[in-house]
């Protein structure tokens, strides 16, 4: 708990309204996408990155936490303030597209811009930004950078980091740093973009993001492969992908998931799919399209699809779409909980990885749905439990245990995009061996000597 003298000195830098710390505001940053609760003892909104230097200066010095936020939608709990301090909450002021450089095709944008807005403020002049996460329409590019958040349309154009030019960020010294630059080559001094790129808020607080921006597709088509078997399909992925295809997306429903989809949302899927891949292809001429869906259907045919459809309108488009965003929701006809993970394997190894994530359902008697970006290799396992049996939720815990044990083994890794928070925290010894984790806190230790922001995540 932090006094009140504290409260008081902090908003003499922000402003008295923009500072929380009443019940229900410390209740209202309380939380994330997993769920679980722990109270701030204030949540504070800076106007821009000199009250950030500021706040930071002032809780460095007397050793209180900071947790940035954006829009509090990550899936690990980075953003929750297990032992209180204060939230820092860039939504309220730090939310604007400063710039759009056409003729370098980047732009630059405070940390609380919503990923969708920027999207389309870009597409309206013609250029396109690709991260897509399936939270776009909420989650914040200061998120987006601090987890690199990938997206349906990684399979092509891959992850946040891809396009992280430089940053702007405040230590918890409260000094104001610079990496990065508007080049698209720069390899002068350490990449210190890159190691914030996914540091999850324990490093530093970004204040402002250059991206770049690439030419819009003038032309997409959406494609279904309807598989016997997951292994067939998951043949078809690294082997078409191994042929030349280049799809936009590349998403994998298993039968339980379409099963549920068809159940609880009434989408049209076809019923005895073994499994589905799905996606997209793009280019800015028809032949590259028509060039793109013939690789696709003959690598899905050489590996046994049933059938292999193309959306001829939109109509049918959204259909194919359908049933994939809706994946998420359904699968709660198999359990009250879901224990959703993330897991990463290269993609040779997805009809193994599946195959053995099964069998560790099985083992265990519990309901594993899997679904996700198999273009990427990235898969959202889903072991399902009755979130209201604690002897389930044992069970559970001990199946994704061994579920990481194996993607490890198989040269994979704990997560594709979530990222570690805290949900993970304790699996990233099955990932790392104690050197690697010791120079992970290394470089925690340089950037934050006293452990202020956020602490208690990554396992650090
Ligand atoms: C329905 C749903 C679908 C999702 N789909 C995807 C998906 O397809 N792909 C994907 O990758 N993720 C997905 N996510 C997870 C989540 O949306 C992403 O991790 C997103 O990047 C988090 O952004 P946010 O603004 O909500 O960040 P928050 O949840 O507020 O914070 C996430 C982390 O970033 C840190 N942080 C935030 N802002 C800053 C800053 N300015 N400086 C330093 N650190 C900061 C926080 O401390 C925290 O550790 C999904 C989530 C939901 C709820």
């Amino acid at each position: 708990m932090i006094d009140k003298r504290h409260l008081n000195n902090l908003s003499d830098i922000v402003g008295s309204e923009n500072i929380y710390s009443d019940k229900a505001h410390l209740r209202a940053y309380s939380y994330d996408a997993t769920r679980t609760y722990y109270e701030p003892d204030a949540v504070v909104f800076p106007r821009d990155e000199e009250d950030v230097s500021r706040i930071l200066t002032y809780c460095n010095h007397n050793k209180i936490s900071i947790i940035p936020r954006g829009a509090g939608s990550g899936f690990t709990g980075g953003a929750l303030p297990v032992n209180g301090g204060i939230v820092l909450a860039m939504e309220k002021y730090m939310n604007k597209i400063l710039e759009i450089d056409m003729e370098n095709m980047l732009a630059i944008v405070q940390p609380a811009v919503i990923n969708k807005d920027l999207q389309r403020h870009v597409e309206a002049l013609g250029l396109f930004y690709p991260p897509d996460p399936a939270s776009e329409e909420y989650s914040t590019l200061g998120g987006n950078v601090s987890e690199n958040a990938g997206g349906m349309r990684a399979a092509k154009y891959g992850l946040t980091k891809d396009y992280v030019m430089a940053l702007r960020a405040v230590l918890p010294n409260g000094d104001i740093i610079r990496a990065g630059k508007r080049t698209i080559k720069d390899v002068a001094g350490y990449n210190i973009a890159g190691i914030l790129t996914a540091s999850e808020g324990s490093l530093a607080v970004i204040t402002e993001i250059t991206l770049k921006l690439i030419p819009k597709p003038k032309y997409a088509k959406s494609y279904m492969g309807i598989f016997p078997n997951v292994e067939m399909a998951m043949n078809a992925v690294f082997k078409s992908l191994a042929n030349g295809a280049n799809p936009v997306a590349m998403e994998f429903l298993d039968s339980l998931v379409v099963k549920a989809v068809k159940e609880k949302l009434g989408i049209d899927l076809p019923k005895e799919a073994g499994a589905l891949l799905i996606g997209d292809v793009d280019g800015n001429v028809a032949e590259e399209i028509e060039f793109q869906l013939k690789v696709l259907e003959e690598s899905f045919r050489e590996n046994g699809v049933q059938e292999f459809r193309v959306a001829t309108d939109s109509k049918e488009r959204d259909l194919i779409w359908k049933g994939r965003r809706g994946a998420s929701q359904s699968i709660t006809i198999y359990g009250t909980k879901k224990l959703n993970e993330d897991i990463s394997v290269p993609r040779s190894m997805l009809p193994k990885a599946l195959k053995d994530i099964y069998a560790i359902g099985e083992k265990y008697g519990l309901v594993v749905p899997c679904f996700g970006h198999a273009g990427d290799g990235n898969i959202h396992v889903n072991v399902m439990v009755d979130g209201s049996n604690s002897k389930e939720l044992e069970k559970g815990h001990s199946a994704i245990k061994e579920i990481f044990e194996l993607v490890v083994d198989l040269g994979g890794t704990l997560s594709g995009e979530h990222g570690i928070g805290l949900s993970k925290a304790e699996f990233m010894d099955i990932a790392f061996k104690p050197s690697e984790l010791e120079l992970f806190r290394a470089i925690k230790r340089a950037f934050d000597p006293n452990g202020i922001l956020n602490p208690g995540k990554m396992g650090l």
